[in-house]
């Protein structure tokens, strides 16, 4: 019985010299600036065959094209998928495979809502150049109707940085300007992660990624909240989703080929 004690005793003291030993290490590989192994919680082991499949989704066979999991918001024949200010028709024209702004006639919005997503669009500012600064090829993306992507002729043209093209307005410029000239055809490859409220709280703020004809122009920033003229941007609690508007500001504009795909939160 008494060997047994001693037996017992002894482990515990091996037992708590090797936790002394655990944790000293710990301490060196920090200091080292190495980072000890974390143990996280895996659903799945590595290359596991029972882990679900990713869906299949066929891209499209020109570039830009609508991928087939994509929802097609405009393919060059109708508004059929937007709506003017109040529900009313859309109110801007359908021309040769692109529509137009019709200055005055208000923003135009989806009649879907959509809260994460892959948005693919593009546009071209007049070919005539008039006016100067915010004046020349105004548009926007406005994400959930809120959040301003800038639509603008940034082409030769300065304004204020956080207002020309490829800018969350009144918020973040683009990394560089990556425009084309007036007239010419333009994309934006944007993905925007909506903002997650808890009642009155903002949990997480939205962030948006944005390639300007295949330049990356946003690098997955954090929106500061709803966008405005001249007003510091704060959120306010909304609904999950959204329509996604085009802003109407009194120069004609052209969008054509704009689809969206829902992403997974
Ligand atoms: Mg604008």
């Amino acid at each position: 019985m008494i060997i047994n004690a001693i037996k017992l005793r002894r482990e515990v003291v091996t037992n708590m010299r090797l936790k002394v030993l655990a944790f000293l290490g710990l301490q060196v590989l920090v200091a080292a600036g190495c980072q000890p192994e974390q143990k996280y919680k895996y659903m799945w082991d590595v290359h596991d065959l029972s882990r679900p499949r990713p869906a299949v989704v066929t891209p499209a066979n020109q570039a830009h094209g609508a991928p087939s999991d994509a929802i097609v918001l405009f393919d060059g024949e109708d508004l059929s998928q937007w709506e003017s200010v109040g529900g009313r028709p859309a109110q801007w024209k359908v021309k040769s495979n692109y529509f137009e702004t019709v200055p005055e006639t208000g923003a135009i919005s989806t009649k879907q809502a959509f809260g994460d997503c892959q948005l693919h669009i593009e546009w071209a500012t007049p070919v005539k150049v008039e006016g100067k600064s915010q004046e020349r090829g105004n548009s926007g993306v406005f994400l959930m109707g809120k959040y301003e992507l800038q639509v603008l002729d940034s082409y030769e043209n300065d304004t204020y940085p956080d207002g020309q093209a490829g800018a969350i307005y009144g918020q973040k410029p683009p990394m560089v300007n990556a425009s084309r000239g007036p007239g010419q055809w333009q994309s934006y490859d944007i993905i925007f992660r909506r903002p997650i409220f808890k009642g009155d709280k903002l949990v997480r703020p939205a962030t948006i990624t944005v390639l300007q004809n295949g330049v990356l122009i946003q690098d997955h920033w954090e929106i500061k909240g709803a966008t405005h003229h001249r007003v510091r941007a704060r959120y306010k609690p909304h609904p999950d989703k959204l329509p996604l508007s085009l802003q109407d500001h009194d120069n004609p504009m052209r969008y054509r080929n704009i689809w969206i795909r829902k992403l997974p939160q």
